[in-house]
């Protein structure tokens, strides 16, 4: 390996002193991340997939079956919401404690995996007790004292990259769990920010090019959330199979029953029967490359 890696703002010496527990050790140091027998990490590509919002427990009991008769092992869906701007409607008030419950309830129903968002330590008990993957999202990675307290949960984390952060900082906000002693660690891709010159294309720009990247200098699985990357349905299955193709270990998908009427972000979530073609055809690309999604 050359003194310095593509991504220019990590150097070898990086490897050793900032991130030593990030860092790969060889060439052939991989993390498989296990949560209940499913292995990010490894051959299958595990899935992810619901609303972006728990809206109701008709809905997401809903999701819950058709994702994981499609293929998904967890359901998503967010019961706190960091939304961008503090004004919420009727539609948009976020589901809170209830939310929790009806995941509990659609876990309870279908068996699924639950993944779901925590942003603030007095519910972190809570959303620990339901989900099997806490996800730390993109405006919290940098909040240092909250990812320590998370990561002593022991729980798998999902840590999604903030949309202005580099694969160094990306890094460093790893390594406050993994120095906690949480291994069960898996990165999430979720877009950059695209600047305001370039916007006519998207908010957000899907960063392919850091699969790849973290898996030169990281052992730790990395996933791609294709929807909140594109900000838009149609780039959706494209940007999936683009993720496979570059090396993901797994995938976070929007999936509602009733897309344009999807409380929050109503633009990128794909429907059910979209969801399931998109999973036949992603199963093409996986075995293509030598991986697997079931
Ligand atoms: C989400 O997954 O619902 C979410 C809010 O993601 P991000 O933190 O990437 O914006
Ligand atoms: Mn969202």
């Amino acid at each position: 390996m050359d003194n310095k890696f593509p991504g220019k703002d990590i150097t070898q010496e990086d490897l050793k002193s900032k991130f030593p527990l990030a860092a790969k050790k060889s060439t052939k140091h991989v993390t498989k991340v296990n949560v209940n027998g499913t292995v990010f990490g490894d051959k299958l590509i595990p899935i992810m997939a619901g609303p972006n919002m728990v809206e109701n427990e008709k809905m997401i009991i809903k999701t819950a079956i058709a994702v994981k008769k499609a293929g998904a092992q967890f359901l998503r869906g967010g019961a706190f919401k960091p939304l961008s701007f503090p004004y919420r409607g009727k539609k948009y008030n976020e589901t809170r404690e209830q939310g929790i419950k009806w995941l509990a309830k659609a876990k309870e129903e279908t068996g699924i995996g639950i993944i779901t968002e925590v942003m603030e330590e007095k519910y972190v008990d809570l959303i620990a007790n339901v989900s099997d993957i806490i996800q730390i999202g993109s405006r919290n990675m940098q909040n240092y004292p909250f990812l320590t307290m998370v990561a002593k949960i022991g729980k798998p984390i999902l840590l999604k990259r903030h949309y202005g952060a580099s694969l160094r900082d990306w890094l460093g906000a790893a390594e406050y769990i993994l120095f906690e002693g949480n291994k069960n660690l898996i990165l999430c891709e979720r877009g950059m920010s695209v600047p305001h010159t370039h916007r006519q294309t998207s908010r957000f720009l899907l960063d392919l090019q850091v699969i790849p990247a973290t898996k030169e200098v990281s052992h730790l699985p990395i996933i791609s959330d294709p929807s909140h990357a594109t900000f838009w349905r149609p780039w959706v299955p494209s940007m999936t199979l683009a993720s496979i193709g570059a090396g993901v270990d797994g995938i976070m998908l929007e999936v509602h029953p009733d897309p344009k009427n999807a409380a929050v972000d109503p633009l990128q979530p794909i429907n059910f029967k979209e969801f399931s073609n998109l999973m036949k055809i992603s199963r093409k690309v996986a075995s293509a490359i030598g991986r697997k999604i079931k």
